[in-house]
């Protein structure tokens, strides 16, 4: 199914410039770069890169800011993320409207990113009176063992165009309650919300009272990015984007001693049981593999189904497949929205091609979509690849809506061909036997930093910890106790008696 007809780039222009005329933006057109809208495929507005000197500047000034900021009791930096969680209800659909023109995601999940960022703002505004330290028995008579957790410094967030807000509000509202301060720089494909989340940012800070550089923007691409892992003046480099990229960042920022926290690519898989729902699995299946197009890190990529039910799933989801309906990510029937480049179109026929020649074959979708009405577009078919193997095609990321289907006989080794991929980020079981569902949650059970049952892989919510293992990166971002990776720790041991007492029993003079 196709929906109704696209909107022009006219008509798309319009729109982004209204969204951020109420959010407070004035775009600096410049030459350097475009912001552009996957809807169309075409160019929105021309803007300006940051240069080295501006880069310059924003450390300097950041580094400035977070010695005011550091100081700045927790519970009154959490006012500011307060603030900004109020700043983002109130422009909630506007955000959505940047989302859906600059990703190309449908409305609901447009909304639902910036959701996600107002539920992390109201975490991190509890998380401020939160930042609690242990206190720990000490061997020694008259002291006290204890643990302080102190800010860490600047953070530099590079963030991927496929979570364009929600990746950076989970580093900076965290980031700003534990006390550091923060240089963005987003994917170069998604610069309009990034100016829209700065202004209110910023707003919010000016309302509080708090320094104006404790967030700063920096527009571009990858060589922007590159100044900030290789700066000492950032203390933690929290990079969310490919593994290749990660490969890159990872062993730069490890070189100079900073840290990082990596948040990579994923090959998700799910593992449908004899004894499973049916009918929740295909809604869960078809929402994490065809959902925002495949373009999210956590996107179904790998269905390993029972042998004894995969004839019935594999039909069941075809048909599914077959009704979706894919255009304009603005119309509310549409589910299939626009991969984000061209590019991301050829990848996908090229994984397809490779996935025929090692022996899959395709059962649905695959077909491109309004070529006439976007030729600069990437509508698609998502699409069900039956195979035989895990071949390699199989065990990379390819960012695209494709769902390789393969079958199994034991749990044991559906557990085994689950975990046989270099990535780890998410996974889910789809079973009514409980014994199997703890299974796979165990030790020798999925080896992914999410692990679900009777969901998909994709959709999480904030109060957990985000991240995954292997080749994704092994951080954890949003919640649970991933405030940790923003702030750095101290051990004190405090003698209150008169006598100098040292541990292990060590005697001294
Ligand atoms: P990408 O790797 O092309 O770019 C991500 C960001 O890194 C961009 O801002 C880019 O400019 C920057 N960058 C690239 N190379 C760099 C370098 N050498 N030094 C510094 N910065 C550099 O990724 P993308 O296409 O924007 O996003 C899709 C990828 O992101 C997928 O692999 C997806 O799985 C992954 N992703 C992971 C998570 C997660 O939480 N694990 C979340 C979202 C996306």
């Amino acid at each position: 199914m196709t929906a109704t007809a696209l909107p022009t780039t006219e008509d798309l222009r319009t729109r982004a410039r209204a969204a951020l005329a109420r959010v407070g933006v004035t775009v600096e057109e410049g030459g350097d770069f475009q912001a552009r809208s996957p809807i169309t495929g075409e160019d929105l507005f021309g803007l300006r890169a940051a240069t080295a000197a501006d880069t310059e500047e924003a450390l300097a000034a950041s580094r400035e800011a977070f010695l005011a900021w550091r100081t700045t009791p927790a519970p009154r930096r959490g006012e500011l993320v307060r603030r900004l969680g109020e700043l983002l209800r109130e422009h909630k659909s506007d955000l959505g409207d940047l989302i859906t023109i600059e990703a190309g995601k449908i409305r609901s999940e447009a909304l639902g990113e910036v959701q996600e960022m107002i539920d992390i703002c109201d975490f991190a505004v509890g998380l401020s009176r939160q930042l609690y330290g242990r206190t720990i028995a000490s061997e020694r008579p008259g002291h006290r063992l204890a643990e302080t957790w102190h800010p860490l410094g600047v953070v530099g967030v590079i963030s991927a165009f496929n979570f364009p807000a929600a990746v950076w509000s989970w580093n900076t509202a965290v980031a700003l309650a534990c006390g550091d301060t923060v240089i963005w720089k987003p994917s170069e494909l998604t610069s309009l919300i990034s100016l829209a989340c700065t202004r209110l940012l910023d707003r919010a800070a000016e309302e509080v009272g708090a320094p104006r550089d404790v967030h700063r923007l920096l527009l571009g691409d990858r060589t922007v990015g590159e100044k900030l892992v290789d700066d000492p003046r950032v203390a933690l480099v929290s990079a969310t984007g490919s593994t290749r990229m990660g490969r890159e960042v990872g062993p730069r920022v490890a070189a100079r001693f900073g840290r990082s926290l990596l948040e990579l690519g994923g090959n998700n898989a799910a593992v449908v049981a004899p004894s499973a729902d049916l009918d929740l699995a295909v809604q869960g299946i078809v929402f994490a593999a065809a959902g925002t197009a495949g373009q999210r890190c956590t996107t179904l990529r790998r269905l390993i189904v029972h042998q004894d039910i995969a004839d019935t799933l594999i039909a069941r989801l075809t048909a599914a497949y077959q009704k979706l309906p894919i255009g304009d990510p603005f119309d509310e029937t549409t589910l299939v929205g626009p991969l984000i480049t061209p590019q991301a179109l050829d990848t996908m026929q090229e994984a397809l091609v490779r996935a025929q020649a090692e022996g899959g074959k395709i059962l649905a979708g695959g077909n491109r979509r309004l070529t006439d009405a976007a030729p600069r577009a990437g509508y698609v078919e998502p699409v069900i690849v039956r195979v035989d193997a895990q071949t390699d095609v199989v065990r990379e990321e390819t960012f695209a809506p494709i769902l390789y289907v393969q079958t199994y006989e034991t749990l044991e080794e559906a557990i085994a061909l689950h975990n046989d991929v270099p990535q780890g980020l998410s996974s889910s079981i789809f079973t009514r036997d409980q014994q199997e569902a703890e299974l796979f949650l165990s030790a020798e059970g999925s080896d992914c930093g999410i692990a679900n049952v009777n969901i998909g892989t994709s959709g999480a919510e904030i109060g957990g910890a985000f991240g995954g293992e292997k080749e994704t990166g092994g951080g954890r971002e949003s919640g649970s106790d991933a405030w940790r990776a923003y702030m750095r720790s101290a051990t004190n041991t405090i003698n209150y008696s008169s006598r100098l007492a040292l541990a292990q029993n060590v005697s001294f003079l």
